[in-house]
């Protein structure tokens, strides 16, 4: 199996897990997102972040309600962690980072913060809630926070219910082009 493949098994095998309160699943959240990122003129890494930003939810064994539970799973750190064997910083750092860009965006933009949709509202208490200001430019100046900004607007975007879009394929060649050198152990 490609590493491309690999990749992909995780949301054709596990893609219609619901996506925490919302009315699209973890599959078509992902194509979403990745579409808004590649409509917005993002280049390849960006976009494969995008597309695979919630990874962690996927490959973690919490449960599909783990939120209504009242744990914050950490997906992005498990996300980021697991897709690094894969991918460099350029796609796993906006990764990493965007539930702290929520809470960078909501210290920022009020808008944002009450267009959440309800779900992404209640993660965000479990997340820590909007950033106080010192926490807020320290944020902005870190690596790629800027794209994980980004991504998390997207991200907030791509919940719309029966949207029509292009299948995973259509990202199969960004997802290829990202790929770290393969080492012998491949
Ligand atoms: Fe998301």
């Amino acid at each position: 199996m490609s590493r491309v493949d690999e990749i992909f098994a995780a949301y054709l095998n596990k893609g219609s897990r619901a996506y925490g309160g919302e009315r699209v699943n973890q599959l078509e959240h992902a194509i979403q997102t990745a579409l808004l990122a590649e409509q917005s003129g993002a280049d390849a890494p960006l976009i494969v972040a995008s597309l695979l930003h919630d990874f962690g939810h996927l490959v973690h064994n919490f449960g599909e309600d783990v939120f209504s539970r009242g744990l914050d799973d950490r997906h992005e750190i498990i996300g980021a962690g697991k897709l690094s064997a894969f991918f460099g910083d350029a796609v796993t750092m906006p990764i990493k980072l965007h539930v702290d860009a929520k809470r960078y965006l909501c210290a920022i933009d009020h808008a944002y913060q009450n267009n959440l949709s309800p779900a992404s509202t209640w993660s965000l208490k479990l997340q820590g809630g909007p950033f106080a200001a010192a926490e807020r430019d320290e944020f902005i100046k870190r690596p790629f926070a800027a794209d994980a900004a980004n991504l998390r607007r997207w991200d907030e975007s791509a919940k719309q219910f029966g949207l029509l879009t292009p299948n995973l394929e259509h990202f199969r060649k960004h997802v290829q082009a990202c790929l770290i050198v393969a080492t012998e152990h491949d």
